[in-house]
């Protein structure tokens, strides 16, 4: 593990904010200390059960550390620990929140909006589609490569849901889409910036497009991908293009807690039209929802929120602002330039078969293992490589994913069956400089199981 430079930083932090409350009268909390330490102690020996999250030889799912800075500040928060849903139960929180919310919205390039900070992504997409359930019947259509969580919400809102066919790059299909707008009916358009299986990118012009001529709601789900709007100099011009039209989006959503180092419980939901706190509280009047003075649970379905949540955001965007050139952005730029790393590779190796269509759009990379005869093979070898990697310490991920996607052999583009591929989330900045190990790790464990004369 590497040396943890948190609780160094936060013991004198810790007797500094101490000083702030000294004037009231001494007051403590009983402990046993003893008894304390002995359940922490069995606390650090279950945590050792665990894949190495922080470390970049874990490259499997979108797992990526906090940043110290979030981990610090969340910990001093935790000596207040207070609660965003009010004013009166986080006042420095809640202000931290509403600053640090504005400061992703900008990134957006939205000045004006509402918006706030949720426990998750989840929630705040069930707050998109809440709001656009209210604002205007009709379905929901996402892409069937859209989070899973979009048809349970419909389900919970009890608002219909259809899945639109994806393309070979696991993009939203457009002729499908504009087939089931010609259907009628339709409320609400979901586009993903960033799938989570492969990080594909929606192609939000053209949906906009067919807003124009359709018109329903358009709500953008960038959980994942949202920070990538910060590095359009290093995105394929289709992935480019699409971020450049996120601001055109009614509701945005984006996790703080997957590419923003957060700790978890920390997702964002934004709405371009101030107006529409009013959904939220029937009694409050318009304007009361477009002064600067937001009232975080008034505008929020959920009612108790972690402030820590908020003034870690706030402390990792105050040293890494969201800037184009900054530190953040490098950071982003490194993982892209390591999955374009590791899929060249991928390409020039017989052994595998990496997404026929082209090269990763964000730094998710997908690929099938070309052995064998069919994609039962093919899937049986992906998980035996995905265990070998693992026991050299190696953490990678499977995906199941149709079998045309890819250029294995027997495959033919009418194939619907899907097969088990390997996936790796190079997300972590430290990913750049470990890829050549990683890809040695990999190339090993994979002749291990196919045969090393490939
Ligand atoms: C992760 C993810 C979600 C769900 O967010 P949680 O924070 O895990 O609840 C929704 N949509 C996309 C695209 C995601 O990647």
């Amino acid at each position: 593990m590497p040396q943890d430079p948190v609780p160094a930083l936060l013991g004198p932090l810790t007797e500094l904010l101490e000083t702030r409350f000294r004037d009231l009268p001494p007051s403590s909390q009983e402990m046993d200390r003893a008894a304390v330490t002995q359940v922490l102690e069995t606390v650090v020996e279950r945590l050792g059960d665990n894949y190495p999250y922080f470390h970049p030889l874990y490259a499997g799912q979108m797992l990526k550390p906090p940043h110290p800075v979030a981990r610090a500040a969340y910990a001093l928060a935790m000596t207040i620990n207070p609660n965003n849903h009010a004013r009166d139960g986080g006042r420095a929180s809640s202000q931290m929140e509403i600053e640090a919310v504005a400061q992703i919205a900008a990134m957006f390039g939205w000045p004006e909006y509402l918006g706030h900070l949720t426990s998750s992504g989840t929630i705040a997409n069930l707050e998109a589609l809440w709001v656009a359930g209210q604002l205007g019947a009709g379905r929901i259509v996402a892409s069937e490569q859209a989070h899973y969580t979009h048809q349970r919400i419909s389900g919970v809102l009890k608002l219909g849901f259809s899945p639109v066919p994806a393309d070979s790059r696991g993009r939203m299909d457009m002729d499908a889409l504009e087939a089931e707008l010609r259907r009628g009916g339709v409320g609400t358009v979901v586009a993903t910036l960033g799938t989570t299986a492969l990080g594909a990118v929606d192609p939000l012009e053209e949906i906009l497009a067919l807003r124009e001529r359709y018109g329903f709601r358009l709500h953008v789900d960038a959980a994942y991908g949202g920070y990538f709007v910060l590095i359009p100099d290093v995105l394929d011009e289709p992935a480019r293009r699409a971020f450049a039209a996120i601001g055109e989006a009614d509701s945005i959503v984006v996790d703080p807690h997957k590419h923003g180092l957060q700790p978890y419980g920390c997702g964002c939901v934004l709405f371009r039209d101030p107006a529409v706190g009013r959904l939220y509280k029937h009694d409050s009047p318009y304007t009361y929802f477009t002064s600067k003075e937001l009232h975080l649970g008034e505008i929020s379905l959920e009612c108790s929120r972690a402030g820590a949540a908020a003034v870690a955001l706030w402390a990792t965007q105050k040293l890494l602002p969201l800037v184009r050139e900054g530190e953040f952005a490098r950071g982003l730029k490194q993982g892209r330039r390591a999955a374009l790393a590791l899929d060249r590779k991928l390409r020039e190796d017989s052994r595998f078969a990496p997404l026929a269509a082209g090269a990763p759009e964000l730094d998710i990379v997908v690929w099938a293992v070309s052995h064998g005869a069919g994609p039962r093979d093919a899937s049986q070898l992906a998980q035996k490589i995905f265990a070998s990697c693992a026991a050299r310490d190696l953490h990678l991920a499977l995906v199941q994913l149709p079998r045309a996607w890819f250029a294995a052999p027997g495959s033919s583009p009418a194939d619907e069956e899907r097969m088990t591929c390997l996936r790796s989330v190079l997300m972590k900045p430290e990913h750049e400089e470990w890829l050549e190990r990683i890809w040695q790790r990999f190339s090993a464990a994979s002749a291990d199981v196919l045969g090393s004369e490939q």
